[in-house]
């Protein structure tokens, strides 16, 4: 890796990054690439040792402006999803209202519009690999920090202890490292998903299958709303959204750990769409319930000295397509201030790091709270203005 010398304000400090999704990840590849001495803790015990779910799409001036500045744009490129992008949407009895819509028809590199899908583990295996080895430490599940001297004391569910002189919390929208820097709580924003993985769907559900054919397939009506997504393994990720009650896992008497009355829940609450949908659901058999939270969009908090946030322990918010890409962004900006001669002191450069994210997540957080009905709960209008959307009238 060709690196720059670390320059200024972390010459010689420690970093240590809680969390090695997507945004802590591309955080240690920038400042790596700055000679800054980093490393992850991470929760999973290995590279390996979890699904990570299904694929993401980077954008021009987002994701992908971010892959190109760590250097990995071939990387990516060798490993995205071709075709992926395209949208396939269907109504509650089956029918196909939309195919290989993409929002704009690009299809390629350089276009601003062009959208590639990348499997979530394979960006993880790209960002990895990228990083000197042993940057990432883990099974190191953070519990607890304390100030020692200037710097950090970090204590991890395993035993071991770290120090760092500066510490960015990366680790998700149940931040442990979160309750150091603010006491802001997230909000319920009134829509619940159930999501499940299929992970042999050409036999579990071979209907559904042939439908996706590697496409993002929605299908919306009624009040709720099916995403089905391919995987990068030939599995499938679903997602079924609906407006519910706040704590409705707890009150709706539904055993979430028990995949039968899952299904009977579902048999019932879909029994109008068409059983290609069911047949899905029903090839499940572990559910995990999200009730999709997010971060008031007014949150301020006081710039630490050696402490902040980036990606979902910052600024969850529901999934809107922009998590991800929001995630590296903050990488980038963090990774261009805490380098950038002309901070003097750390926490004028975190102060002006926070001040970029908090205005550019508030935007979309707002965005994507009030259309979170058109996307949990659609009726035909939201649905007809999700068509044009895609098909790239708008
Ligand atoms: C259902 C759903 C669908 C989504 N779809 C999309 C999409 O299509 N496109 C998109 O851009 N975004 C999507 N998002 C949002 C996206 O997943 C997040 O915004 C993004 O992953 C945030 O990245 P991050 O690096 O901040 O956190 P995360 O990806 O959550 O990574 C956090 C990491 O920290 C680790 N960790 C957690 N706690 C600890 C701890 N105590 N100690 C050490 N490590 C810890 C975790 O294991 C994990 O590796 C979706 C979200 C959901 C819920």
């Amino acid at each position: 890796m060709e690196t720059s010398t670390a320059i200024n304000l972390l010459h010689h400090k420690k970093i240590a990054i809680v969390g090695g999704g997507p945004g802590g990840l591309t955080l240690a590849r920038l400042l790596q690439l700055k000679g800054v001495d980093v490393k992850v803790y991470e929760r999973d015990f290995s590279q390996a040792s979890r699904v990570q779910g299904a694929i993401i799409d980077l954008h021009f001036d987002s994701g992908l402006k971010v892959i190109e500045a760590a250097g990995l744009l071939e990387e990516f490129k060798a490993n995205y999803m071709r075709g992926a992008d395209k949208y396939r949407l269907l109504d509650p009895k089956g029918n196909i209202l939309l195919d290989d819509g993409n929002q704009s028809g690009a299809t390629s590199f350089g276009d601003e519009k062009f959208r590639p899908e990348i499997d979530r583990g394979a960006l993880r295996d790209i960002l990895i690999a990228a990083l000197y080895p042993d940057t990432v430490i883990w099974d190191s599940q953070f519990l607890t920090m304390q100030q020692v001297g200037q710097g950090w004391e970090l204590h991890f569910k395993n035993g071991t202890i770290a120090t760092a002189d500066i510490v960015i919390g990366s680790d998700g929208y149940r931040s442990q490292i979160r309750p150091y820097v603010t006491d802001v709580k997230a909000k319920y924003s009134g829509a619940t998903i159930i999501q499940g993985e299929i992970d042999h769907p050409e036999t579990a559900c071979p209907e559904m299958y042939e439908l996706v054919d590697q496409a993002n397939l929605m299908a919306m009506g009624a009040g709720a709303t099916i995403a089905v997504q391919p995987r990068g393994d030939g599995g499938l990720t679903f997602y079924v959204a609906s407006m519910y009650p706040e704590n409705w896992g707890a009150t709706s008497g539904i055993d979430f750990n028990d995949a039968e009355a899952v299904h009977s829940y579902l048999a019932d609450r879909f029994k109008d769409w068409s059983p290609v949908f069911f047949s899905l659901l029903e090839a499940c058999g572990q559910f995990v319930l999200r009730p999709l939270n997010y971060f008031p969009i007014d949150q301020r908090w006081e710039t630490k000295a050696n402490l902040t946030l980036i990606g979902d322990a910052a600024h969850l918010m529901p999934p809107n397509g922009e998590g991800v890409n929001l995630a590296m962004l903050d990488a980038l900006d963090l990774s261009e201030c805490l380098t950038d001669p002309k901070f003097s002191e750390l926490q004028e450069a975190i102060s002006a790091y926070e001040k970029i994210m908090f205005e550019r997540s508030a935007d979309l957080c707002r965005e994507t709270i009030e259309g979170i009905a058109d996307f949990a709960s659609p009726n035909e209008e939201s649905v007809e203005e999700l068509i044009r959307m895609l098909a790239g009238d708008e």
